[in-house]
């Protein structure tokens, strides 16, 4: 069944509030800030660096959605396998357009691997509101952080289809920002995003 045909029954009511309407409340434009990238990479650390900047400095209106938030309630049950990856990805893009429409910021932390899942998300949005940031860090140095321990695991066969030991990670081809996590720190990865989202006027310099 294609999942968004709409049945008969439903009829979508036409809102009286528009997108406009919200993003002129806001005072920035929304965006999905969709970060992809390697177990370790660093998109939980610099989404919520990232999430904190834009919050505290230029008073946007953000949410930040990562694996904790998402498979712990809305995606309880699905697992790692491809077909189960997809469908976390696909719900999540649902989520982000939801949200996006709401008028926020959206930062996503997904590795989020393959890439026609994540050109699936895209395609949920138009020219420039989807931004795909590849968190790019050589697979040996993701291994040796091991922040949550999952590489020393997956390598001692105790966690199934691990991406990059046991599960392909697709690079993209084209994303709006990489970011190399090896190279530049935390806090510079913050402000090459933050300049860019300057430079296309989704946020302005608070005085
Ligand atoms: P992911 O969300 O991609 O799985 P995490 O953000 O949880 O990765 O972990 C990345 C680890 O790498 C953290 O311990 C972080 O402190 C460290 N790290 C070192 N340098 C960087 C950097 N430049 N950017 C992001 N994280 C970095």
């Amino acid at each position: 069944m294609d999942i968004r045909k709409m049945p008969d029954e439903i009829h979508p009511h036409l809102h009286r509030v528009s997108r406009s309407e919200r993003n002129a409340l806001k005072g920035h434009l929304p965006l999905v800030i969709w970060m992809t990238g390697l177990s370790g990479s660093g998109k939980s650390t610099i989404a919520n660096a990232l999430e904190h900047s834009l919050v505290h400095q230029y008073h946007c209106h953000t949410y930040l959605l990562d694996g904790d938030n998402v498979r712990s309630g809305l995606n309880a049950g699905l697992g790692f396998t491809e077909e189960d990856r997809r469908e976390n990805i696909r719900r999540v893009g649902e989520v982000a357009k939801l949200m996006f429409d709401a008028g926020l910021i959206v930062i996503t932390a997904f590795i989020s691997p393959f890439r026609a899942d994540r050109d699936m998300v895209r395609a949920l949005f138009g020219t420039g509101e989807f931004w795909e940031v590849y968190i790019h860090c050589p697979l040996a140095t993701c291994q040796e952080r091991d922040p949550k321990g999952l590489y020393r695991k997956a390598l001692a066969g105790e966690l199934n289809e691990f991406t990059g030991i046991t599960s392909p990670y697709e690079v993209p081809d084209n994303a709006e920002l990489t970011l190399d996590t090896e190279k530049v720190s935390v806090d510079t990865c913050v402000d090459m995003i933050i300049e860019r989202l300057l430079e296309k006027n989704i946020i302005t310099r608070v005085a």
